[in-house]
């Protein structure tokens, strides 16, 4: 009989039997996990770099990272937030280092650090890992005849466990979350977050790898307004949602970077829901809008007479870019300034500002990428991660209804999940 039995050796699932061995080593802990070695995803995590955490140590501000979780999270993150996960790796010898944008990676830029860090501690503990043992079902069992105390019982491909706790870390398994249907819990359908655009457009073909600053909104078009308009009212939307601003990449099929990222977890049930085919909005130069920009225009217009528009640096916008917007907006190579007329002028204040592209479904980023929906959030306790609706069940990580933008923050909620849903199951054994 296990004290504790826990379901799947992922980030989550190592990182809570690490946290229940070290605040009690009398407790017979073990992880049971499907595959060879476990830790699969935090292999391959981050480019292979792993993006551990990100550097905001503001619970407040944390929160507003999570599409889905940000109001549950806000506790959790008070108990336990990315500066303890920090010191967790360094105290073990493992310095992370800050990239511009907030990123937090081992300094080695290899997730095997984070691995070898996680596998010497269970090591250390005595934590039993049985490998190779996909968990087929679970239940609760009682003990005697008046059902005062129960066990659960565990059911694997190699056989079968009891313990006392369950804690249950299998990410997003289809299988383990219709067996917790089975027991009560609503299962919020998964669809996928943290995606790219594919778009086919001249105005983007043949300049892949330009990147920039913009903000994107998300807008309907012609022939599609019932359907935008019925999918916003069904998650309580408001078009200023599906705004955002950040760094946007030109790729090969399309669009991605951390702006089209971001909108594609904050939009992530919507746009599911409309199919992939939407309509977006890119303002290239968002201290502008379609009105001013129109009066810097004319100003250039006035100045630079001479000169090519081509060739005229006006912005701070990549060359490929404004060539491209400048051809969009019937411009010739050799125009220059004096002969733009008033209707190409605001075609270009168009393209600069409002520049429309229809989207055509979508494509996984490969760098990093979750599942929205989950368990229902309305049925975990968040001071303890256990289930309301079963005592003595606990969840962390993936499998909740939890998931964010690109950055660290995903792993963050695998953390601290399991650090509380830890320190709640020790309680409970003591109890
Ligand atoms: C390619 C990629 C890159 C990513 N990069 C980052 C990043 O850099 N930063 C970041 O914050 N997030 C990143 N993420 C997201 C992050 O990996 C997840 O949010 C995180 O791994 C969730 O941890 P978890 O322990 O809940 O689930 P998982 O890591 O998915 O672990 C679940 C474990 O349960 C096991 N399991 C499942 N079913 C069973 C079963 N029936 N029986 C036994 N075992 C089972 C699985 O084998 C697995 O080991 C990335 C995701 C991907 C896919």
């Amino acid at each position: 009989m296990y004290d504790v039995l826990i379901l799947g050796g992922g980030a989550a699932g190592f990182y809570a039997a690490i946290h229940i061995a070290e605040a009690d080593p009398q407790l017979k802990v073990a992880i049971i996990e499907r595959g060879k070695e476990g830790l699969g995803k935090v292999k391959v995590s981050g480019g292979g770099r792993c993006n551990v955490t990100h550097a905001e140590f503001d619970p407040r501000e944390l929160v507003k990272n999570y599409p889905r979780g940000e109001k549950e999270l806000l506790g959790p993150f008070h108990t336990y937030c990315s500066g303890d996960t920090v010191a967790f790796f360094e105290e073990r010898g493992i310095a992370l280092k800050i990239e511009p944008d907030g990123r937090m990676f081992p300094t080695t830029n290899s997730s095997q650090t984070i691995i070898d860090c996680l596998v010497s501690e269970i090591d250390r503990l005595g934590v039993k890992v049985l490998r190779n043992s996909s968990v087929t079902g679970f239940a609760k069992v009682f003990e005697d005849e008046n059902q005062d105390s129960s066990i659960w019982s565990v059911e694997t491909i190699r056989g079968a466990y009891n313990a006392k706790n369950l804690l249950v870390c299998t990410g997003s398994n289809p299988k383990i979350w219709e067996m917790l249907k089975k027991m009560g819990h609503t299962i919020v359908p998964p669809v996928p977050s943290l995606f790219t655009f594919n778009i086919k457009d001249d105005r983007i073909s043949g300049i892949s790898g330009v990147s920039t600053y913009a903000r994107i909104n998300i807008v309907s078009s012609k022939g599609h307004l019932d359907k935008f308009h019925a999918a916003l009212k069904k998650y309580s939307l408001q078009l200023s949602d599906l705004e955002t601003e950040g760094p946007l990449l030109i790729t090969h099929w399309g669009m991605s970077g951390p702006g089209i990222l971001r909108l594609s977890a904050w939009g992530a049930l919507f746009l599911n829901e409309l199919d992939y085919k939407f309509t977006i909005r890119v303002n290239w130069l968002p201290s502008y809008y379609e009105g001013s920009i129109i009066n810097k225009l004319q100003q250039i217009k006035e100045l630079e007479g001479k000169k090519t528009v081509l060739r005229t640096k006006c912005f701070d916008l990549p060359k490929r870019l404004w060539s491209s917007l400048v051809k969009a907006s019937g411009i010739t190579e050799a125009d220059k300034w004096a002969d733009i007329t008033k209707v190409q002028l605001q075609d270009l204040a168009k393209e600069l500002t409002e520049c429309q592209f229809r989207v055509d479904g979508k494509s996984t980023f490969k760098e990093e990428f979750v599942t929205a929906g989950g368990i229902d959030l309305k049925e975990i306790n968040f001071k303890t991660y256990e289930s309301k609706l079963n005592p003595s069940l606990y969840f962390a990580g993936e499998i909740i209804n939890v998931d964010a933008i690109t950055g660290g923050f995903n792993f963050q909620n695998a953390w601290t999940g399991a650090y509380i849903a830890a320190q709640g199951i020790v309680k409970n054994t003591k109890s």
